[in-house]
């Protein structure tokens, strides 16, 4: 804690168990177009388990934080103010944006910064037409595992829905959509010291520390609603019962990695627990309102951390 009972984080880890019912939030793609096919994933022992991808949590987290940073204050690109998922890489060509500059981009958008991007370096065309511009990337400051779901504690349903065509002749296709239902672990990590940071060359580009806190409370506000409105793919008609939220919080407030520890062994918060002091402050949480009051605090009284002075 600093001297006004705020506290810095560095760096955190949200290490959750999380119980969803009648879900279908990540699927790996269509038999034909009969049967959508959830996602599996074998695990070290061979069991093979449901899984959730983390390419789906961090897309909805990004577009949620969009909507906290529009809100807030915080200045969003032009690219992800129309949303576009290729953020300050559909930015090159468009008139005003041809001297791109890592430091624009920072400064000019919360959520390039939160969520990274690349754009690759390009050599000038023999003929002139096209100049050589320089390779831009960054980071993402948070990070997704695949939710796991705990062996045993998972099932399927296979749903069948019917599809109709345009007129009487189309008749009805029959579509196959899997269910379900298991407790997931799932992890979390978010470098907070990175916020307005050019991750490449380690160089802080947001001078503002109040604009930094203001990103870092929009990131975990974000993050806190997200476990608590279950969000990803065909939510419009398999909207999860969320039934369960437990685990831990690990703030590393000095630099360092704050420990992750999966929900896939029963005694992760007992580990990260015994952790805490040097590693950090271990927030446990049992309920999805302690979780809420948790992340909430976090919010209003955290800054993000910043990184060490260079030696030369
Ligand atoms: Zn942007």
């Amino acid at each position: 804690m600093t001297a006004d009972s705020r506290m810095l984080v560095y760096e955190m880890s949200i290490n959750a168990r999380v119980t969803w019912q009648a879900h279908s939030l990540s699927n790996a793609g269509t038999d034909g177009s009969i049967r959508t096919l959830p996602r599996r994933q074998l695990l070290a022992d061979g069991t093979d388990t449901d899984a959730c991808s983390g390419n789906i949590a961090k897309h909805h987290h990004a577009m949620l934080l969009a909507e906290y940073l529009e809100a807030g204050g915080p200045p969003l690109c032009p690219a992800c103010a129309a949303r576009d998922g290729r953020r300050a890489t559909a930015l090159y060509g468009l008139p005003g944006y041809e001297d791109l500059t890592i430091e624009r981009v920072l400064n000019e958008c919360g959520l390039c910064d939160a969520h990274g991007f690349l754009l690759p370096a390009k050599k000038a065309a023999s003929d002139g037409s096209t100049e050589a511009r320089p390779r831009l990337s960054k980071h993402s400051v948070i990070e997704f595992s695949f939710a796991l779901a705990l062996p045993g504690c998972q099932y399927e349903s296979e749903q069948l829905t019917t599809r109709c065509g345009d007129s009487k002749e189309d008749g009805q296709m029959l579509m196959k959509r899997p269910g379900r239902s298991g407790e997931y672990a799932l992890c979390v990590r978010y470098k907070a010291v990175a916020v307005g940071m050019d991750t490449d060359k380690w160089t802080m580009r947001v001078a503002d520390q109040a604009e930094r806190t203001r990103r870092h409370q929009a990131i975990l506000a974000a993050l806190r609603d997200q476990l608590l409105s279950p969000s990803g793919a065909m939510t419009a008609t398999i909207l999860p019962h969320l039934t369960g939220l437990s685990g831990a919080i690990v703030v590393r407030s000095s630099v360092g990695r704050a420990p992750l520890y999966s929900a896939l062994e029963a005694d992760f918060v007992a580990r990260l627990t015994a952790m805490a002091g040097s590693m950090g402050t271990v927030l446990p949480f049992e309920t999805a309102d302690e979780y809420c009051a948790a992340m909430s605090r976090l919010i209003e009284t955290s800054d993000p951390g910043m990184p060490g002075p260079r030696t030369p």
